[in-house]
């Protein structure tokens, strides 16, 4: 049986506009996303991967309304959130949470980590009393691996990867269900960014957390993620189980971003399939008429300058979104 959505998105836009010269003008628009839709289930990972630019990190942030759509639906728990106003929204903050890219610069140096933890906590008025928020508190540095001595210790005290579960536990500290991880481990070195991936994946068994994990880093997404959807400039263009996503890619563009992991490239994909990623992502301002990889596809031919494909199901709830595949 279908396991519920804990979140649905259909058909979202995210237009930024953009006013020409120095009087004004006509209007022109970045589309950092433009029509993408999928679901997460309750307890599971959606990985979104592309390069950067490509519109990851605007989808995380539009879902937690930080940017107010400029079309489609977002549905969280069976309410349609992108209808909500500011303070329709408010009770769904404690429920939606996000972890950020940085962890240097999204603490703020001049609050103790207890403090940056129980902030939330007390513009939410959670557990009435200033010493019901120290004990939690402390019980989520635990949780994240960290020690009862760093509660009073300020955030240049700590290094990347601690700071950076010091942003778990400030995300934790409202009981979200739902987490956005936009890039949680790319400002990390590489010797701690399994150990980050770890503490994701165990909060998300003890506490049954769903998450939203945006990442360029393709092998990290295969690790942690249930389901993973492919983005390039605005749009979705390939969406499937993760295992049958690796095991059996098909759009152009996944197999040339799996071309540049050589890990991937060796243990899941006929080198002959793979094909080197060339040229630059074209603006979003001006996308390409048809297929938005077009200027790039090294197997575009006359129909893909012309229409867009749209993503189809190829079997098993495997969307693909190329006219050489689904024709
Ligand atoms: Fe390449 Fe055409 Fe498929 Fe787009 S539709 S990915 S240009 S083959």
């Amino acid at each position: 049986m279908r396991k519920q959505p804990l979140l649905e998105v259909q058909d979202l836009k995210m237009y930024f506009p953009l006013r020409r010269g120095f009087f004004g003008g006509k209007i022109s628009y970045v589309k950092a996303v433009d029509g993408v839709s999928f679901s997460i289930e309750k307890g599971e990972t959606l990985g979104i991967v592309g390069e950067s630019g490509c519109g990851k990190t605007t989808v995380g942030f539009t879902i937690l309304k930080l940017y107010k759509p400029t079309g489609g639906k977002i549905i969280y728990d069976g309410i349609e959130t992108h209808k909500l106003s500011a303070a329709e929204m408010f009770p769904f903050r404690k429920r939606m949470q996000m972890i950020f890219q940085d962890p240097y610069s999204s603490l703020n140096p001049r609050m103790t980590v207890g403090d940056i933890i129980m902030e939330p906590m007390i513009i939410h008025n959670l557990f009435g009393s200033a010493k019901g928020r120290v004990v939690y508190a402390r019980e989520l540095l635990q949780k994240v691996g960290l020690k009862q001595e760093h509660f009073d210790r300020y955030p240049h005290e700590f290094s990347g990867g601690q700071r950076q579960r010091v942003g778990i536990a400030r995300a934790l500290a409202m009981g979200p269900e739902f987490i956005v991880c936009d890039e949680p481990i790319s400002a990390l070195d590489v010797s701690i960014q399994a150990q980050v991936v770890n503490i994701l994946e165990n909060l998300q068994k003890e506490l049954g957390l769903t998450y939203l994990f945006i990442s360029h880093d393709l092998t990290m997404v295969r690790h942690i993620s249930h389901k993973v959807g492919v983005m390039y400039l605005g749009n979705l263009v390939e969406y499937a189980d993760t295992d049958e996503l690796y095991e059996n890619l098909q759009h152009p563009y996944t197999k040339a971003l799996l071309s540049s992991v050589p890990v991937i490239e060796d243990a899941f994909t006929p080198k002959a399939d793979l094909v080197a990623l060339q040229g630059d992502v074209p603006s979003p301002i001006n996308p390409p008429d048809g297929c938005v990889f077009s200027t790039r596809c090294p197997r575009a031919y006359e129909e893909c300058s012309v229409s867009r494909p749209q993503l189809k199901d190829i079997g098993g709830g495997h969307l693909v979104a190329c006219h050489l595949i689904t024709r």
